[in-house]
């Protein structure tokens, strides 16, 4: 089973996606933990990232398809993955597919966490209080906001022409939306 985590920055994908993982040994693939921890490292593409990033502007398709590209061929025998926070363009969903369905494999549900504006901009407030993430200052998290408008909210059409994609109330607890989102796995396996 392959799932998407979908929706706006900060709704909740990344702590969704590690309670998926624990509970069904499905492997997480965000894009942007692997982007953040190349810029710890100081690598080569780190580099050429870190100020996109920083921004809070898309980092080109070409760099972000070839990350999950080479994740995907290193967990040849998992179960299925947990996409978070990728594709986020048209190209990198039509990439996904292709790559898929070069496995015999494709995408089998999208979860859309909705989420109001203001509610977003509390949970990055309180992230950007733990995590220290460089991206999660008000003007770049517009950024972010923005880019998810024009560029990756044009995605939910792609799925729901698909017949993939599910809406789920993200307001509401950590809790809640992991039930909403065990509710909807099982109605797929079945
Ligand atoms: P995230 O942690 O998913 O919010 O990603 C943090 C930042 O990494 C984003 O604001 C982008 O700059 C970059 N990024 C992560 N995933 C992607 C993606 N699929 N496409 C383009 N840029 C991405």
């Amino acid at each position: 089973m392959n799932l998407i985590l979908f929706g706006p920055p900060a709704a909740g994908k990344g702590t969704q996606a590690k309670r998926l993982m624990a509970e069904r040994g499905l492997i997480q693939l965000s894009t942007g933990d692997m982007l953040r921890a190349a810029c710890e490292e100081g690598s080569d593409l780190g580099r050429r990232v870190q100020a996109i990033m920083n921004a809070g502007q898309l980092v080109p398709d070409e760099v972000v398809i070839a990350l999950i590209e080479a994740r995907i061929g290193e967990h040849a025998d998992a179960p299925g993955f947990i996409f978070d926070g990728f594709p986020r363009t048209v190209a990198q969903a039509e990439a996904l597919d292709a790559m898929l369905a070069a496995r015999g494999s494709r995408i089998d549900l999208v979860l859309l966490l909705e989420v109001d504006d203001d509610e977003l901009i509390a949970r990055m407030s309180k992230r950007a209080a733990d995590e220290a993430r460089a991206d999660d200052t008000l003007e770049a998290f517009t950024r972010r906001l923005a880019a998810y408008r024009e560029q990756t909210a044009s995605l939910i059409p792609h799925y729901i022409a698909q017949g993939k994609l599910i809406r789920l109330d993200g307001m509401a607890g950590v809790e809640s939306v992991g039930a909403a989102i065990d509710t909807a796995v099982g109605a797929a396996h079945a």
